[in-house]
């Protein structure tokens, strides 16, 4: 599997100066190739291969006055801009014909000095190297002074090198990892609950609340972008409230990621199995709940339980929602009456009283180790029996698995 590293890099003033070279470097030829192309669509020609774009806006154009300055940067940069262009036109062609899945994309566009992100990206054959002393080595730039949070676990195929909108760099490492991470097997298996007045809810009782710090750093985000909003435009005051609204929402958005890092590696350590409900968070980012799913981050969250699960040897599944995981009851399998948002906990008339969060959450885990039974074993092939709707069931295994729910028991 590849894995991303990224460390924060402090190049001097001096290298800075190489640094902005390079991006502008890259984004002309970037720039280059999209009008090239641009115009032979326009002209009725040929769409131009990759490899006539590199022969006539790298090799050519430094013989040329105008662009004679491309060769004071690395030529790798410049093939990786371009590289970047083709990855971009290739996956606007598969969105246009439908043979990539999801949201339509957009044809790629132009790159602009004032985009908040600039990067150029070194491949190997750069011979860009992490050096003895822990300095990182980039070719035509120099040795940047990195700081390590962790040990890279093998020689990197490439790395990234990102100036942010607060002006801070960094450098991200595509690693290839070996398979010697798996983790010792354990028995706990988990499901876990969006919830709404919880960060996450886990089947074994655990509410994980976004804790007081990140709370406390947003309401002061949001202070100084009501500050920003405040200042007159154009003035030197207010280009001082953006850099200073651009740091605080990075510092944000890093004790965030930390946070969330910290959780779920806690959360693959401790459980063999982790299972989520597949949420359409784009869907549900139209409703009155967005603002609440997307300040928690929930989706990033599922993608970092996804990738640690792969990369420690546990089992991940995504569980569909379309059984009433919050009032159908994690003991018996009845499905109560519907609640509004404010009831936190209800009684079954089985006798169990539930909290309303983690019984959610235990209906997950269920649903999710009776679907991943059905998928690993061609013995547990569903016999479909029929059972009239909204029974109760005795047996918990069948009163748990979704397609009883249907009215159809799966064991
Ligand atoms: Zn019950």
């Amino acid at each position: 599997m590849q894995f991303r590293y990224q460390f924060r890099v402090y190049p001097t003033p001096g290298q800075q100066i190489e640094l902005a070279r390079a991006f502008g470097c890259a984004r002309v030829v970037f720039n280059d190739g999209l009008r090239l192309r641009q115009q032979a669509r326009e002209a009725g020609g040929k769409y131009l291969s990759d490899g006539e774009l590199s022969r006539r806006l790298i090799t050519e154009a430094k013989r040329t006055p105008e662009r004679a300055w491309l060769g004071e940067v690395s030529a790798v940069v410049l093939q990786q801009a371009l590289a970047d262009l083709n990855t971009a036109y290739r996956n606007f062609f598969a969105s246009v014909t439908g043979k990539r899945k999801g949201r339509k994309l957009a044809a790629p566009r132009f790159r602009s000095r004032k985009d908040n992100r600039q990067a150029i990206r070194f491949t190997k054959n750069s011979r860009f190297k992490v050096l003895d002393n822990g300095r990182l080595r980039l070719p035509k730039i120099g040795d940047l002074t990195v700081r390590w949070s962790r040990t890279l676990p093998s020689d990197p195929s490439s790395v990234t090198v990102i100036r942010d909108a607060a002006g801070r760099y960094f450098a991200s490492f595509v690693v290839q990892t070996a398979e010697d991470e798996m983790l010792p097997p354990v028995d706990a298996e988990v499901g876990i609950d969006l919830g709404l007045t919880h960060f996450a809810v886990l089947s074994d009782g655990t509410k994980v609340t976004t804790p007081k710090f990140l709370r406390r750093a947003a309401r002061k985000l949001r202070r100084l972008q009501q500050d920003l909003s405040r200042k007159q435009r154009g003035s030197a005051n207010r280009k001082k409230a953006v850099v200073k609204v651009a740091r605080a929402h990075a510092r944000v958005a890093d004790t965030r990621r930390d946070w969330q890092h910290k959780l779920s590696t806690r959360i693959i350590r401790d459980n063999q199995a982790v299972y989520v409900e597949d949420l359409a968070v784009a869907g549900l980012g139209r409703t009155r709940l967005a603002k609440s799913v997307h300040d928690a981050g929930w989706a990033r969250f599922i993608a970092m339980l996804e990738y640690k699960a792969a990369r420690y040897g546990r089992a991940f599944g995504r569980v569909d929602r379309w059984f009433p995981s919050t009032r159908m009851c994690s003991d018996c399998g009845r499905i109560g009456e519907k609640m509004a948002l404010n009831v936190r906990e209800w009684d079954c008339p089985c006798g169990t009283v539930h909290d309303r969060d983690v019984n959610a959450a235990k209906n997950i885990l269920a649903v999710g180790q009776a679907d991943r039974l059905n998928d690993r074993g061609a013995q547990v092939r569903p016999a479909f029996v029929p059972a009239p709707r909204r029974e109760a069931v005795t047996h918990p295994d069948v009163a748990l698995s979704t397609r009883s729910v249907e009215g159809i028991s799966v064991l």
